[in-house]
């Protein structure tokens, strides 16, 4: 595990003291205007990930709107007609979404932002150099370099949306397509997208890893051979795993979301499944995204919280198969389980440092059963 070493974020706290002690004073100072400008930095990010966000989620509405109205105006007298017919529209639908955030995810990671904010060095380009070599190393040779990135990527996004525009089927009927609810409800319900998916895939996700033959029987395994993975591999899964993590993050987080506010909008539904690819997706990148807080709509929150550290957890989480189930992190640290495996490189690091804000009760329950 030494390739970790040299391949942490520049700018850890770690790595900053070699040269000549400045005074105390000086250096609070200038460590001050550090973390003033990474703010400012980060909340462009975020503003430019938000605007990107709302701006798809209202292109998809507009551009889906007429064709779901002209839907829900056919007589459904023949039921399998009518099921295809939304089928195929929701499959388009879930494609377009996944496809381009996830294409967007790897495009950044790999051509837009430095290395510097990748976890490890062992991404695409290192793979491709060390050829054969990584076999041993790096586990199954999967590199999108070698296999054709475009036609693997939209065949495993096909995939994931065969399930997941299943789920859309049944929410779309129901998905308001004239009003409008209250603007000041999205940002909940976008956090709640996130939270409660969060919370059903740790507990499909942890009952894999503490049930030897619920792993194999749900293939998990197919998922894990990605020991460090890129963001639109997060949904390359083996069928049953495919099955349950569509369930957890694309339908049952909208009945408890629904279940709280009420009917959704058409572009609320499009919003929240939207972020919802985009935690999956970069959780998956291995690399620390600047805009990533895991709060998209209040991010001091999501950094009070660390939710901005899920991407180190499920990095880890891939790296060691084990501990940090969750997506977002907050299931992790509500069940005491946001933790990275022993000899991560980055576990004592004081920036990487987990909390586990819901201490106590729920730990020493989870802990008495080894969770
Ligand atoms: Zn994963
Ligand atoms: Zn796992």
């Amino acid at each position: 595990m030494k390739r970790h070493r040299s391949a942490s974020p520049a700018s850890d706290s770690t790595t900053t003291s070699t040269h000549s002690s400045p005074s105390p004073t000086s250096h609070q100072q200038s460590e001050s205007k550090r973390s003033m400008s990474n703010i400012l930095l980060r909340l462009t990010y975020y503003a430019m990930e938000v605007g990107f966000q709302l701006a798809f989620a209202h292109f998809i509405t507009l551009v889906y709107s007429p064709i779901l109205r002209w839907l829900h105006g056919m007589p459904n007298t023949h039921i399998v007609p009518w099921f295809l017919a939304i089928y195929a529209t929701t499959l388009a639908l879930s494609l377009t979404q996944y496809f381009v955030i996830a294409t967007l995810v790897d495009l950044l990671a790999d051509y837009v932002f430095p290395d510097s904010i990748r976890l490890a060095a062992h991404k695409r380009s290192k793979q491709l150099a060390d050829g054969e070599a990584r076999k041993d190393q790096w586990g199954a040779p999967y590199d999108y370099g070698h296999r054709g990135y475009l036609v693997n990527h939209m065949l495993f996004s096909l995939r994931w949306c065969v399930p997941m525009s299943i789920a859309a089927v049944m929410w779309i009927p129901r998905l308001m397509l004239d009003e409008n609810p209250p603007l000041w409800q999205i940002p909940l319900k976008v956090q709640c997208g996130l939270v409660f998916g969060d919370l059903a895939y740790w507990l499909v996700h942890i009952s894999q890893h503490k049930c030897k033959a619920l792993y194999q029987w749900s293939d998990h395994s197919y998922h894990h051979q990605f020991r460090h993975p890129w963001g639109s591999a997060g949904t390359w899964l083996g069928t049953v795993d495919l099955l349950v993590a569509t369930f957890a993050i694309g339908s049952f987080n909208i009945y408890c979301t629904e279940l709280i506010f009420g009917r959704l909008s058409l572009f609320e539904y499009m919003l929240m499944i939207n972020f919802v690819h985009e935690m999956n997706c970069v959780d998956h990148s291995g690399c620390e995204f600047p805009f990533w807080s895991g709060c998209p709509f209040f991010p001091p929150l999501g950094y009070w919280l660390r939710l901005d550290k899920s991407i180190a957890m499920h990095e880890a989480h891939h790296n060691y198969n084990h501990y940090s189930y969750g997506l977002l992190g907050f299931a992790d640290q509500f069940f005491g389980t946001a933790k990275y495996p022993p000899g991560y490189p980055l576990a004592d690091r004081p920036s990487y440092r987990l909390t586990q804000i819901f201490d106590k009760p729920l730990h020493a329950v989870c802990a008495s059963i080894r969770l």
